[in-house]
């Protein structure tokens, strides 16, 4: 493991910093190192192991499918695209599907479609996107300027025209930010990166309403909480509202890169042949491999109602924490199993011990410890973690 390592360090661009290790194998929540020690993961690929590491139907569909037709150009139809497509749809707001490799790329295409549409039904001069500050869009270009996180922005100006920022959950900050120049308004139901922000119960309702009033397009990031992740299907369901547009990729192919853009009959119509195109945008080993998972996902509901019910069995735990080291922890959020804790403290060390102790678990925004373990977890599996964190912090405190 030592010598690959080296090599990972001396072959590949330095843009990570990894923990040291390699792994060989993974099973629903586990993952095994090449050294033999197995981890508890509670990670997930960032949300992207949805139904954990090789899950039989995400396997099975794979083999399959590469033994029938890897790829094919969006030249011709393509089966699993149309069928994922048309689940998709049926389990949504939205009309019709464009699919792409990745998050980025995800919101580059709804940017592309936003501006279209704008210029179609709102005016030449409509081109402005309004973000908020914390958020977190991907690292092409456009989707870099559209993270309102000047850290990620550093070194890489000049940056896209056609962006502006406000503070998250600030309505009076929207209403304010809107010019004749607004073609649409880009958000996370729920900040990850920015560190598990929820937004008021009220907030994207008055988005929603100040979008439609202003006939403005309300595109939603979805791409970290679509797919389950926090009990629903897709997360602008707990909020009683339809966007017009959203992102998907992380989740949506259990593990394949895969990303998606939805939208209504009415926005999607702007793009049209050799408006936008991706060359694996949605080929049939990944669209089939994402047709496993969303149907896993699905099955009888069963998988979206334990989310919720473990992500609350979960954060409980986590309060409890909170209560025994009230100078570490400050608070607790999260909305299934997506979950944040924030510290007073970087939380570097403890990610550090937790690995050390065989468990996975992710840090953002320097201070909240993040959980986004697979939706096929265990009550055993979160009772391990929570007493591993419980040891931690208390040798700290
Ligand atoms: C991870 C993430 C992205 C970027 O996805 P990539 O697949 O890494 O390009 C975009 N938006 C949100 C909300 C994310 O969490």
């Amino acid at each position: 493991m030592k010598r690959l390592i080296e090599e990972s360090q001396q072959y590949l661009m330095n843009t990570y910093s990894r923990f040291p290790v390699v792994f060989r194998k993974g099973r629903g929540c586990v993952l095994y190192a090449e050294d033999g020690k197995e981890y508890l993961d509670f990670v997930a690929g960032i949300a992207v192991n949805v139904l954990g590491h090789c899950h039989p139907r995400v396997v099975v569909a794979l083999q399959k499918q590469a033994q029938r037709l890897i790829h094919v150009s969006n030249l011709y139809h393509i089966e699993p695209q149309i069928r994922l497509a048309k689940l998709l749809v049926q389990n949504s707001f939205a009309d019709r599907v464009f699919f792409c490799n990745s998050g980025a790329e995800a919101n580059e295409a709804a940017i592309k479609l936003a501006r279209k549409y704008a210029k179609e039904h709102l005016g030449e001069n409509r081109y402005e996107i309004i973000t908020a500050y914390n958020s977190f869009h991907g690292r092409t270009l456009a989707a870099l300027t559209a993270t309102a996180q000047e850290k990620f922005h550093k070194g890489f100006e000049p940056l896209v025209p056609g962006f502006k920022y406000i503070p998250y959950n600030d309505i009076e900050a929207l209403e304010k930010a809107i010019t004749p120049k607004t073609c649409a308004v880009l958000l996370e139901p729920i900040q990850g990166e920015g560190g598990v922000r929820i937004p008021d119960k009220d907030y994207l309702k008055n988005v929603r309403e100040i979008c439609t009033s202003s006939g403005i397009l309300l595109i939603l990031d979805e791409v970290q909480t679509g797919m389950g992740r926090t009990g629903k299907l897709f997360a602008y369901e707990h909020f009683g509202i339809e966007p017009d547009i959203i992102t998907l990729a992380k989740g949506l192919g259990g593990g394949v890169p895969i990303g998606a853009v939805l939208a209504t009959e009415k926005v999607s119509a702007s793009f049209t042949p050799g408006t936008h195109a991706s060359t694996f945008g949605g080929n049939p080993l990944v669209t089939q491999t994402a047709l496993a998972t969303m149907e896993t996902i699905l099955e009888d509901n069963i998988l979206l109602n334990e989310c919720r019910r473990l992500g609350n069995y979960f954060i409980n735990k986590l309060n409890k924490l909170k209560e025994a080291f009230p100078d570490i922890v400050v608070d607790v959020r999260g909305m299934g199993l997506m979950i944040g804790v924030e510290l007073s403290r970087p939380c570097a060390q403890i990610v550090k011990a937790c690995f050390e102790r065989g468990i996975l678990i992710n840090c953002t925004a320097e201070n909240v410890l993040r959980f986004t373990p697979p939706l096929i977890v265990t009550e055993q599996e979160i009772d391990r973690v929570v007493e591993t964190l419980e040891d931690i912090l208390g040798r700290l405190s």
